[in-house]
């Protein structure tokens, strides 16, 4: 299965260098993912406040990538499907 959104991907530059909301509320936060279509920073499904993934359901952008050092697969939240950016 192929992801049909990758027309959405961006050159973003991330907004910040930890998961925005998580900074604001001063909490904490176990991995951080990308918004390849707006640069949000949000962190990841393991980390208790979910922001990647409250960030697609805010927004409908379907796609994220990892940006933990030496990590390079993505994810399309619509299609489920992981992605390579290599
Ligand atoms: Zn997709
Ligand atoms: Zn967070
Ligand atoms: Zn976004």
């Amino acid at each position: 299965m192929n992801c049909t959104h990758t027309n959405q991907i961006h050159e973003v530059k991330p907004h910040a260098r930890g998961c925005e909301e998580c900074l604001k509320m001063h909490d904490h936060w176990v991995h951080l993912r990308l918004c390849m279509v707006c640069g949000h920073v949000g962190c990841c499904d393991s980390s208790k406040n979910k922001h990647a993934t409250k960030h697609f359901h805010a927004t409908n952008h379907p796609i994220m990538r990892s940006i933990e050092p030496g990590e390079n697969w993505g994810w399309c939240y619509i299609d489920e499907v992981e992605l390579d950016f290599d």
